[in-house]
């Protein structure tokens, strides 16, 4: 069931996503060659629980920690580990809290030490980029597919591909709230978009082929082929006008 948002309930959530985008902006910012994922996710843990809000990973399905952290070919749901980051790897930061109820959800992609390959720094610009022609689609009045269309558009005219197995989500009182939103797609299809909905798009990037599998830990996704993967994600509000996006971070 696709939940409606009113005025007061979205405040709740720009509530949860205002503070979600702080923490996960220095959880990025404090990446650097050296330091272990299991180090980044004691400090999310930490300032998450200091706020007063509930890290909303931990635990869920039982999954062990605050972070997803996702080191190259790996997709998504990475366990933190005490394994020190390289320079040059691609690391996708996926985390979420609850605030007084309401969920907030969001991924960032960065290179360890801030160079990459070549194809690493285009694969991270790509995949925002995609984010950003998914959310433009975010209008009322639009459908699902129309987001999925766009992401996938650019990712693949830039010679990437599109994670198929995995999916954006409503989001509300729950993580993972009706409907699904794919990052492919036939424009004009799927449910329409309405004022006071929330969703997460979330393009999940391969620089090479989209098929992928799932480790023996029953979590980490990494691709069948061993391309490097890269992740974007926000919370975002569907309004009468532009989108809003409710885990900007900044202040
Ligand atoms: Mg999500
Ligand atoms: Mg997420």
């Amino acid at each position: 069931m696709i939940t409606i948002k009113n005025a007061a309930q979205i405040e709740k959530m720009k509530a949860a996503g205002k503070l979600l985008g702080r923490i996960r902006d220095a959880v990025r910012d404090a990446v650097r060659p050296g330091i272990t994922t299991l180090e980044l996710d004691k400090m999310a843990e930490e300032m998450i629980r200091e706020a007063g809000a509930i890290p909303s990973f931990k635990g869920y399905h039982g999954f062990p920690s605050t972070l997803c952290t996702s080191v190259d070919k790996v997709v998504v749901h990475g366990f933190p580990n005490d394994v020190p980051l390289k320079e040059g790897q691609l690391l996708s930061i996926d985390t979420g809290l609850i605030l007084n109820g309401w969920q907030a959800d969001s991924a960032v992609s960065v290179i360890v030490g801030g160079k990459g390959s070549e194809i690493a720094e285009k694969l991270l610009r790509v995949t925002e980029e995609c984010f950003y022609e998914g959310l433009k689609k975010a209008r009322e009045g639009n459908r699902v597919g129309d987001i999925g269309h766009a992401v996938q558009v650019h990712a693949e005219k830039n010679g990437f591909g599109v994670i198929r197995a995995l999916c954006g989500h409503g989001i509300g009182r729950e993580m993972h709230e009706d409907p699904d939103v794919p990052n492919y797609g036939e424009p004009g299809r799927g449910p329409r978009l309405k004022r006071g909905m929330t969703i997460c798009i979330e393009p999940m990037i391969s620089a090479g082929h989209w098929s992928v599998h799932t480790l023996a830990d029953g979590w980490g996704v990494v691709t069948d082929d061993g391309s490097i993967c890269s992740h974007h994600e926000h919370t975002i509000c569907i309004t009468d006008d532009a989108p809003e996006i409710l885990t900007l971070g900044g202040n």
